[in-house]
């Protein structure tokens, strides 16, 4: 099909090789209202098969080693799952085994065992919230905010977390804490994977890659934090599946903004072979192999999810300095 002969024209093999990556969070068991941009079980099992079509899932550590070796297949590809979903390992495990394929899950190990990240938190907690209104004062605004249908939940948690999200992780987490006694929300089911979990991922053959423990903003934090963060996190999973982590991406993403090259050298010196951020594009020979980029595939057709592949390809959007 004409999809195929372009991707491999613009996903050539050996060293003019482009590695596309591409990432997901969560994997929901049916459509969520909430969270419009998050594929279902169904639309992620169309997603693996127009990915399967259009181009070569390969085992994620193998990709990264054939890119630098110059031996990728044309249209190689990854598949990449942040911050370690319970969902991930419930719904999205048994779509990728049936589709044959091998992904890395980089997982934020402080939320493992019960833990949520506190945008999760703010979503739940308006999804189950017993009062009509989130009060206008737990959110620094002047007005309360309506709940009575999912469009006005949605756009109180957008509102809610662009006020929230530049807060200190101490501050925020306090806000969120009152966010949800002023929803008077009853408890969320458990969001993350468990220790038990994570490792049942690893021996399926599932990459489990560092993504830090708490998912901070790493340019926020002083260099002594940062090492913890990243280090300690690939502690955690090394001790959870047995294997030292030799993939890493880095929360959020971008850089400049969200990490620098600090973290890169933190990154490096605990050990990754192999760092992943959220900018678009595709990584070549001559990417740097601590900023490797990474794609989200939103589109709900499956010509229109090729094309974007496809222009995703074009993108020479990678990082090429090497720090
Ligand atoms: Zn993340």
């Amino acid at each position: 099909m004409m999809l195929g002969a372009l991707t491999s024209l613009a996903s050539p093999s050996g060293g003019r090789a482009r590695l596309t990556t591409f990432y997901f969070h969560r994997v929901l068991p049916q459509p969520d209202p909430l969270l419009p941009g998050e594929p279902d079980a169904r639309r992620f099992d169309a997603i693996l098969g127009w990915i399967g079509n259009q181009f070569r899932v390969l085992d994620p550590l193998d990709a990264c080693e054939r890119l630098y070796a110059g031996t990728l297949p044309a249209r190689a590809a990854i598949v990449s799952f942040d911050d370690g979903y319970r969902n991930n390992f419930e719904i999205a495990l048994p779509i990728l085994q049936r589709h044959g394929m091998k992904a890395v899950v980089f997982v934020a190990t402080a939320f493992l065992d019960g833990g949520c990240m506190f945008n999760d938190r703010v979503i739940e907690a308006v999804r189950r919230a017993a009062a009509p209104v989130l009060p206008g004062d737990a959110i620094a605004s002047a007005t309360d905010l309506p709940l009575r249908g999912d469009a006005e939940r949605r756009a109180a948690i957008s509102q809610t977390l662009d006020a929230i999200k530049g807060l200190l992780p101490d501050d925020r987490n306090q806000r969120v804490a009152r966010i949800e006694r002023a929803l008077g929300a009853p408890a969320a089911e458990r969001l993350m994977m468990d220790a038990r979990e994570v490792a049942a991922m690893s021996r399926a053959g599932m990459h489990i890659g560092g993504h830090t423990r708490t998912h901070p903003i790493l340019c926020a934090l002083d260099d002594a934090s940062a090492t913890d963060e990243i280090a300690g996190g690939l502690d955690d999973l090394t001790a959870i599946t047995g294997t030292r982590p030799r993939l890493f991406a880095y929360p959020n993403g971008r850089y400049g903004r969200d990490y620098d090259r600090r973290h890169v050298a933190m990154v490096d010196a605990a050990g990754c072979a192999y760092a992943f951020t959220t900018q678009p594009g595709a990584a070549t020979l001559a990417s740097n192999r601590l900023e490797l980029p990474r794609f989200t595939p939103w589109a709900r057709t499956r010509m229109r999810f090729g094309l974007m592949a496809l222009r995703n390809l074009a993108d020479a959007g990678a990082r090429v300095a090497r720090h």
